[in-house]
């Protein structure tokens, strides 16, 4: 490891923490004395206790117990270059002793000014002002009620709505909740919630219009179509997740659909806000899914990857007519009064610039782009044979693995099975992190990712699902 870095600091440091000398055991003993994980029941700790991790390099984590896994999820998503990337931590940690954080009204400093620049130059030409924060619920907080506040300065005082799609997926806070339409992170809530317009999304392996995917006309549209005719002068903007439902099984649609959907927005005076917070920074093969699509949105959330997965970061990115729409006198009361403590962190952007020179210099996209074609043929001739899988798909290097009963009528497997589940614990145990939503397993590996770390990883999901179909008796 880039030891050199670590050593001047080690130096400030009386010892390692009481923690660190912990073997495997006790620390989950210990972490489940206090600490409650996200999205988790915790009585099922008992079954799979969290798994103590201790270092990482590149697409690997280590284990307190010396074990290697490979985390092919890049740890939800962020973990855009691979973990303790030599070139991010040195940044980091050379920002770390000039100055690590400022408060952002009233003052700049010059990494947020370059990162500006920076995004500005890549983004699909026309977003120009950035608005930052920490986190991407934030983000889509902060795009919700900027296009809404927009609407209102512009004397549009009957679009006090949102249209989304279903399945979508924008973040876990109220507001980000409500444009969402996963039951399983928003039923409960629902009475906190403000009423949205919820339309039919695309669903390319059960199209609502009996199409086959790759070969349609997006028929599908007609939803967005009917909702806008219907409801487009109450709606003050349409967010979606382009090309990509990421938390809904990594559901893949068209760009066709997508420039459609654009096209309805502008002819209802309707605001585009695009969710790029999972699709961002090349992870569709692009740089950005709205630039394979072609399409400028009126507003684009961008976050996981940002940073490489080092620390918290987002950014709402908009055009010069939103801008000038709250660009007036003082006492003219038409700021946009919104702000989070970290906005426009150093660190965060230190972290975020090195991303984008690792991108440049190390050429990865191009080298991605080439590795999704490998990864294509992988999948396919991997699982060409195994049993139960209704579907391979893919965009970028991210691909999914649709697992059903029937592959023929697509029916699901019982809920109860968990069969999803039962694969990533399996996989999980050979040395594999990869993830399942339900029954669909999903790599979504660092861009930087190696052939041999893409065979192991196909080899050993294949060899993870026919350990649980064998245990089932499913084989
Ligand atoms: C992860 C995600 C979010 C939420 O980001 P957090 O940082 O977890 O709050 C929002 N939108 C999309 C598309 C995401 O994938």
């Amino acid at each position: 490891m880039n030891d050199e870095n670590i050593a001047p600091a080690k130096a400030f440091l009386q010892d390692t923490y009481r923690a660190e000398r912990l073997s495997a055991q006790e620390l989950v003993t210990e972490d489940l004395r206090h600490i409650w994980h996200p999205a988790t029941q915790m009585k099922e700790c008992e079954l799979y206790p969290p798994l103590p991790i201790v270092r990482a390099r590149g697409a690997w984590l280590y284990t307190a117990d010396g074990r290697r896994i490979l985390d092919i999820i890049s740890s939800w998503w962020c973990n855009l270059l691979g973990h303790c990337h030599p070139k991010i931590s040195a940044a980091l940690s050379a920002q770390a002793h000039k100055l690590e954080h400022v408060i952002f009204a009233g003052f700049t400093h010059p990494l947020a000014v370059e990162l500006a620049n920076r995004l500005c130059a890549l983004l699909p030409e026309g977003l120009r002002y950035f608005n930052f924060a920490d986190n991407g619920s934030s983000a889509v907080e902060i795009a919700l009620k900027m296009a809404f506040q927009y609407q209102m300065q512009r004397g549009q005082s009957g679009r006090v709505r949102f249209a989304c799609l279903t399945e979508g997926y924008h973040g876990e806070t109220i507001g980000a909740l409500a444009v969402g339409s996963m039951d399983l992170y928003s039923r409960l809530y629902r009475p906190l919630m403000t009423e949205q317009l919820h339309v039919t999304a695309p669903d390319c392996l059960r199209c609502p219009c009996g199409q086959k995917r790759g070969q349609c006309e997006c028929q599908c549209l007609r939803f967005a179509k009917e909702a806008l005719a219907e409801h487009g002068r109450e709606l003050a903007a349409f967010i979606v997740e382009p090309l990509l439902q990421g938390a809904a099984g990594m559901r893949i649609y068209p760009e066709r659909y997508l420039q459609g959907l654009a096209a309805l927005c502008r002819e209802h005076d309707v605001l585009l806000i695009a969710d790029e917070i999972a699709t961002g920074f090349g992870r569709t093969g692009a740089m950005f899914a709205c630039e394979k699509a072609g399409i400028t949105p009126d507003l684009m959330t961008l976050s996981k990857g940002m940073t490489g997965g080092y620390l918290p970061m987002s950014v709402v990115c908009t055009t010069q007519e939103i801008y000038e729409a709250f660009y007036a006198d003082y006492g003219s009361g038409k700021a946009f009064m919104h702000s989070h403590t970290y906005a426009g962190n150093p660190l965060g952007c230190a972290c975020a610039l090195a991303v984008l020179d690792v991108l440049e210099q190390e050429q990865i996209l191009e080298r991605s782009q080439k590795m999704a074609l490998y990864l294509t043929e992988l999948m396919r001739h991997t699982f060409n044979e195994v049993p139960y899988v209704a579907e391979t798909r893919q965009i970028g290097l991210i691909c999914a693995v649709e697992l059903c009963e029937d592959t023929q009528s697509l029916k699901a497997f019982k809920p109860e099975l968990r069969l999803g589940r039962l694969i990533y614990q399996e996989a999980l145990e050979r040395g594999l992190l990869l993830r399942n939503i339900g029954d669909v397993i999903y790599f979504n590996p660092p861009l930087n990712i190696q052939k041999d770390e893409l065979d192991f990883a196909a080899a050993t999901a294949k060899a993870a699902c026919e350990a649980v179909f064998g245990r089932l008796g499913l084989i």
